[in-house]
This record gives structure tokens, C-alpha cells and sequence, in this order.
């Protein structure tokens, strides 16, 4: 099934931390390099932006590539699930 365009909905990130993350960071109950970006409206990761090695975490981490999640219910809902309103 092809890849539809990612929304920035934290699905993937909020419920299954990446291989990239678990080196650096160890098992977590929540991935520390996600986070809400106010501006975009979007979930977002650090290590795509990282100065010295984002190139490769774009690539490792397929950030660009699309959603593979199609039928996941939060791409209809993006919102800051962190916030407790
Ligand atoms: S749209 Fe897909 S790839 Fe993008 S954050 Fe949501 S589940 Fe992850
Ligand atoms: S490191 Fe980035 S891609 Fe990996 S789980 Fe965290 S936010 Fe998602």
C-alpha cells in the first residue's frame, strides 16, 4: 500500500519509539525528541533538525518519505495529545 502525506499527528511516535530513539535514549515511556509544534500545529521530531546529524536521521528515519498508517484515526483528529486541557 502506498504512503499517504504525514500530518504530523504523533500517532506513529506517540505509540511505538524508533530504533534512532531507543539507542539514544534508552527504553521510554514516551519519545523525548517528539514534540507539539505550536507554529506548524504538528507533532514534530528533534532529530530531524539536528544541526550535526539530521541529514542522517532523515534518512534513517524516513522523515519525508510519507505515512504508512493511512486508516489511523488520528490523521483525521491532529492535535496536541500531551496538552491535559
Ligand atoms: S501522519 Fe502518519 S507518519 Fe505522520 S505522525 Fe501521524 S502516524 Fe506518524
Ligand atoms: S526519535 Fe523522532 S522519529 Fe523516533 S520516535 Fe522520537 S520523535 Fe519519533
Amino acid at each position: 500500500m502506498s504512503a499517504v502525506p504525514c500530518v504530523g499527528c504523533g500517532w506513529c511516535c506517540l505509540n511505538d519509539q524508533c530504533r534512532e530513539s531507543h539507542i539514544l535514549h534508552g527504553y521510554q515511556k514516551r519519545c523525548p525528541e517528539l514534540y507539539w509544534d505550536d507554529a506548524a500545529l504538528r507533532y514534530a521530531c528533534r532529530l530531524a533538525a539536528d544541526p550535526v546529524r539530521g541529514e542522517e536521521f532523515r534518512f534513517l528515519l524516513a522523515i519525508g518519505e510519507g505515512c504508512c498508517a493511512r486508516f489511523n484515526t488520528w490523521r483525521e483528529d491532529v492535535r496536541n495529545r500531551d496538552r491535559i486541557d
